[in-house]
């Protein structure tokens, strides 16, 4: 008998086994039974031909209307037409005339091919096809064909859907029981079936009541193994000890607010409170701050750095790029103004130093920076990952800012969080808004701070879609657009995908963890998506062009990933300084970027953007008390998916709501594609966003479990599993920061 680890070689023959591996990098009974069903079709009940799409990977049940033989050109061709009833599919097999034997009018059979169009006429070549035994041969009736409900499974051309489903069926019925690892009370509390009757269910159900439990039960068990790895996690951090940091009366931190221009929000001193409680704690502080672009992320960070400084240490700021790095030492000296120019520590009640440490420093710069970090002097570092880099010593680091995360991975995290002598606190700020579930699944060891609040006078940012496809003259509106608003004395943001021609990569690369967020949210956010074929605009292209054309006698100029750090800080601050009308520049001004007196952006290609990045992309326009316009430009059609992907973002400002819109967007058929192509992770059912109530109760579950018995132990096969899980590529993926 064979057990879930058995080789599948050990049971289905060397050869399906090699077939199974190439396909789907199955080696295992296990990773077959978890190759689960795209769906079911009823028995007796065929396949709508009407739905499917040419390019469709399909299997089809269908019956044979009609079977002819031709001879063209001394090769013989077979055509079957299939029907459904109301629609056809060809099907043509070249020199096989001994088919005519089998594909008999009136039979009914699965069949499995690529859809094909071929004079306006849906059609297979040569598919692959299992005929339904007809009651005169059924001692060839397979033991699939029993119940009503047949699995389609995620198939390839070498690996059809029916071939899969006998693996099942041999594996199946070659398993010994299976030991069960979930507590009895939990399967008893929430009626799901056991692990064993699970897997049957899930691929020979006799009811579709079956499969929905089944479904269930498996969808959780991958809720519930990440949430315990997480959990576990929260509790390793817990463990550890670190600085408590304590805000002081009349310190820096009661300065700084009484400095401040403007007031707090309701929401920004709700944060600080809990930040500041967090840090009074001798256990490092692991909280996730995010919030809306612009709703004021800089000033409750800065508050935070101050009130390690107070305790006597130093707080660390970790920027994605040089532009922010610079941008955040600027703001945060205008900040805090006189409270920044004390050069010495001995004095912290009365200010500090704040130090920039940038790749492009020079050595004598470097040298002066890395000199005040060591001594401790500059109680606020900024830098980028520059930071990180050995020769950097702090006199006793206690707070490490990271803004933007999903920039930095946990290495990295590490790296800095290593120049501490006990583990410092950690402040993770992120402007791309996640829904709550999505935060627990990927941030789940991190506590989380929402701030939901723009600061009160801002004027809402107007957003248009420009389908240059349908009015290409809108285009030339646009450049007018921008012209008025400089005239106004306002300034411009122009962005495009890529920096010179065609031969570069576009400068929108996504993150790993942006892939794996995606992934789990059933996104089909992937590389190629954004970056696909077709021309896109590129900012040394565009930029000659407009300043000697629509936008000529304006001061324009580029910023880009190809320039050197030194220029583009320069750039930037002409900017920030008004001394430049209109920016044209890449993705490098996604985050962050802060210049109150740019009121207008146009994203060329946008259909080239993620969502969550469009949206980031216009937070740049309309941050002070002007309106601020963003026009999205894209060629594509005006009925295609991108297209109302651009809708959806020109349609809200709501950062979650979006997030929300992203997964609506997609076809099912879409999601469980993806989902289920590969062999990317175990987690092949959960999916974030719509599996919330699942997730919640695997969350309480799993909080409950570890506080009972923190490793496991009373468990003994649930902490198994946590364990193989924590052993493969999924905690790979959470480790991505
Ligand atoms: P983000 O969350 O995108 O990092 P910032 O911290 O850069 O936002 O803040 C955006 C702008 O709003 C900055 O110019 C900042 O000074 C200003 N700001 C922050 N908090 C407030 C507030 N409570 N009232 C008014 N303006 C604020
Ligand atoms: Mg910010």
């Amino acid at each position: 008998m064979a057990t879930l680890d058995s080789r599948l070689s050990a049971i289905i023959g060397d050869r399906t086994a090699k077939v199974l591996a190439t396909s789907f990098g199955m080696a295992s009974v296990s990773d077959l039974l978890r190759h689960y069903p795209r769906r079911y079709v009823v028995r007796g009940e065929l396949t709508d031909i009407s739905t499917l799409l040419e390019g469709d990977e399909a299997t089809v049940l269908a019956e044979i209307q009609k079977v002819d033989l031709r001879r063209i050109n001394g090769r013989a061709i077979l055509e079957v037409v299939l029907t459904d009833g109301s629609s056809k599919l060809w099907l043509t097999f070249f020199n096989q005339v001994w088919r005519q034997k089998e594909l008999r009018v009136g039979r009914t059979g699965l069949f499995a091919g690529k859809v094909g169009l071929f004079n306006g006429k849906k059609q297979l070549s040569h598919p692959d096809y299992l005929l339904i035994p007809d009651g005169n041969n059924v001692d060839e009736a397979i033991a699939d064909f029993a119940g009503k409900y047949l699995a389609v499974y995620p198939a390839t051309a070498k690996m059809p859907s029916w071939k899969i489903a006998q693996c099942m069926d041999v594996a199946l019925a070659s398993l010994d029981e299976i030991p069960e690892y979930l507590p009895s009370s939990l399967l008893e509390e929430n009626n799901y079936p056991e692990l064993m009757s699970a897997l049957k269910y899930i691929h020979q159900p006799e009811t579709l009541e079956q499969v929905d439990s089944a479904r269930e039960r498996l969808t959780f068990d991958e809720a519930l193994l990440l949430q315990l790895i997480l959990a576990q996690r929260r509790e390793e951090l817990k463990s550890l000890t670190a600085v408590a940091r304590t805000v002081r009366e009349d310190g820096l931190v009661s300065q700084f607010e009484s400095l401040l221009p403007f007031e707090l929000t309701a929401g920004q001193r709700e944060i600080c409170q809990e930040i500041e409680a967090d840090m009074q704690q001798p256990h490092p502080m692991h909280r996730l701050l995010q919030g809306e672009v612009g709703s004021g992320k800089t000033v409750v960070a800065l508050r935070a750095m101050l009130a390690v400084v107070d305790s006597g240490g130093q707080a660390a700021l970790l920027a994605p790029t040089e532009v922010l790095a610079t941008q955040h030492f600027n703001t945060i000296q205008k900040l805090l103004g006189p409270l920044a120019h004390h050069g010495t520590l001995l004095g912290a009640s009365e200010g500090t130093s704040v130090a920039l440490l940038t790749g492009s420093l020079n050595a004598a710069s470097r040298r002066e920076a890395l000199g005040k970090i060591s001594s401790g002097a500059a109680g606020i570092v900024i830098g980028t990952h520059a930071l990180l880099s050995q020769g950097v010593e702090f006199d006793d680091l206690g707070l490490v800012v990271i803004d933007e995360q999903h920039r930095f991975g946990v290495e990295q995290r590490d790296a800095l969080r290593m120049k501490a002598k006990l583990p410092p606190h950690l402040l993770v700020m992120t402007a791309t808004p996640i829904p709550r579930t999505v935060a627990m699944t990927i941030f789940g060891d991190l506590d989380i701070s929402t701030l939901r609040q723009l600061p009160s006078g801002r004027i809402p940012i107007e957003t248009h879609v420009i389908a240059v496809a349908d009015k290409p003259h809108f285009l030339k509106r646009a450049w007018e657009r921008i012209r008025e608003e400089v005239d106004k004395g306002h300034q411009a943001y122009v962005v495009a995908p890529r920096i010179v021609g065609d031969e570069d990569e576009p400068e929108s690369k996504i993150s790993e963890r942006d892939l794996a967020m995606a992934a789990l949210m059933g996104d089909l956010l992937e590389e190629d998506q954004i970056s696909g074929e077709g021309k896109m605009t590129a900012v040394e292209v565009l930029a000659p062009e407009l300043a000697g054309g629509a936008l000529k006698g304006l001061a324009v100029a580029v910023l880009h990933g190809r320039l050197s750090a030194q220029e583009k800080e320069i750039t930037m601050q002409a900017f920030s300084d008004g001394k430049i009308d209109v920016l044209i520049a890449t993705t490098v001004i996604e985050v962050g970027v802060d210049v109150p007196n740019a009121s207008m952006m146009v994203i060329m290609d946008a259909d080239r953007f993620g969502v969550s990045q469009l949206h980031q992309l216009r937070g740049r326009v309309g941050r002070g008390s002007i309106p601020g316009l963003c026009l999205l430009v894209s060629g594509a059609a005006s009925d295609s998916s991108a297209m109302s992907r651009l809708q959806a973002v020109a349609g809200t400002l709501d950062g979650f709501e979006l997030s929300r819109i992203d997964l609506d967007q997609r076809r099912e058929g879409d999601v469980l594609g993806r989902a289920q192509s590969g062999t990317r992770s175990h987690l092949r059912l959960l999916r974030v966003l719509r599996d919330e109530a699942l997730i919640e109760k695997a969350r309480e579950v799993s909080a409950a479990f570890i506080k009972e018995s923190p490793d496991l132990s009373s468990w003994p096969m649930l902490a198994h599993e946590v364990a193989l899980l924590k052993s493969e590529e999924i905690s790979t993926f959470l480790d991505k920061g």
